[in-house]
């Protein structure tokens, strides 16, 4: 493998590359009637407010099941969807069954959100605001309740562009975040001039703050300059309790991780965020 990045992302070099490959040939030509029909599943994995204590968010993380290749994570298949016209439905599919969840939950007494993961080509999609604002509408949804995760190297494929659309989305009402940062190529200088609620800290960072000196300035001076910037910041892929406990000294507002919670089924993720963690 020439270049592997996270987890996202496709590695440049191997064979799963190769349109050739059954795999790969299968989800190309699968993916548009799977999209249609009943094949994806939301997994929703509940975020946690640290200073608070209490749940307060979840994230909707797509799956496909495959009747014939079984259970199919993201990171193989949105790949297609980003580099063809898929895209727009497939977003739309999920934000869909997300406001759709959000909406019973709200309706139930939950006091969360819920947030989807934008692609690059969505943020390059100037009639997706108007088409998510109407899902909001549609399910009354709380205002700013439907928050979209967009990373930095999205923003700069088409700065102009996504600044357009990111203008819009805010315009609507929709909160934004920036996911997986630390990893990506802009500064927070940017960050600043758009409409942003929150910033994630990318995994690779949290994962080895205990041990890596490194690591936890980085984390600790970017939630210092997030805050200064005013924006909430989420760690992401918190693994094991003492690392929550030193976000939460360092300020952090919010975890995410399998110390809290794996993504979830709706039913399961619903009873999880019924009661406190046991932390
Ligand atoms: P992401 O947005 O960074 O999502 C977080 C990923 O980290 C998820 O993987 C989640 O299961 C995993 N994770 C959460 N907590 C932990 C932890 O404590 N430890 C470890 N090791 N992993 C953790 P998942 O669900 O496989 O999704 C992978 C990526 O696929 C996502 O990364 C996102 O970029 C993309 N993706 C998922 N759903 C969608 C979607 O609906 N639309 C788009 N465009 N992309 C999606
Ligand atoms: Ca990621
Ligand atoms: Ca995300
Ligand atoms: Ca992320």
């Amino acid at each position: 493998y020439a270049a592997k990045s996270n987890a996202s992302s496709v590695s440049l070099y191997d064979n799963s590359h190769d349109a050739h490959n059954p795999r790969r040939l299968a989800m190309i030509t699968e993916l548009g009637a799977a999209i249609r029909s009943e094949q994806l599943v939301l997994h929703f994995q509940p975020r946690f407010q640290l200073q608070e204590g209490r749940w307060c968010s979840t994230e909707a993380l797509v799956r496909w099941q495959h009747p014939r290749l079984g259970f199919i994570p993201p990171g193989e298949f949105v790949q297609f969807a980003e580099t063809s016209e898929l895209i727009r439905p497939l977003t739309l599919w999920v934000a869909r069954q997300a406001a759709r969840q959000l909406a019973e939950w709200q309706h139930a007494g939950l006091e969360i959100s819920t947030s989807i993961n934008l692609s690059t080509r969505n943020l390059l999609d100037i009639t997706l605001p108007d088409a998510l604002a109407e899902l909001v509408q549609e399910f009354g949804l709380r205002p700013g309740s439907l928050e979209l995760e967009i990373t930095e190297t999205a923003l700069m494929t088409d700065p102009d562009r996504a600044m357009q659309v990111v203008a819009r989305l805010a315009e609507l009402g929709m909160r934004m975040s920036i996911d997986d940062f630390g990893t990506g190529y802009s500064s927070l200088a940017y960050l600043k001039r758009l409409p942003l609620h929150s910033l994630k800290i990318d995994r690779s960072f949290v994962r080895d703050m205990l041990q890596d000196d490194q690591d936890a300035i980085i984390v600790r001076s970017t939630i210092g300059l997030a805050h200064s910037l005013g924006l909430q910041v989420v760690a992401e892929g918190v693994e094991d309790l003492s690392t929550l406990n030193r976000l939460r000294e360092f300020g952090c507002d919010e975890a995410q991780g399998y110390i809290l919670s794996k993504p979830q089924p709706a039913e399961r993720a619903c009873l999880i965020m019924q009661t406190p963690p046991d932390i």
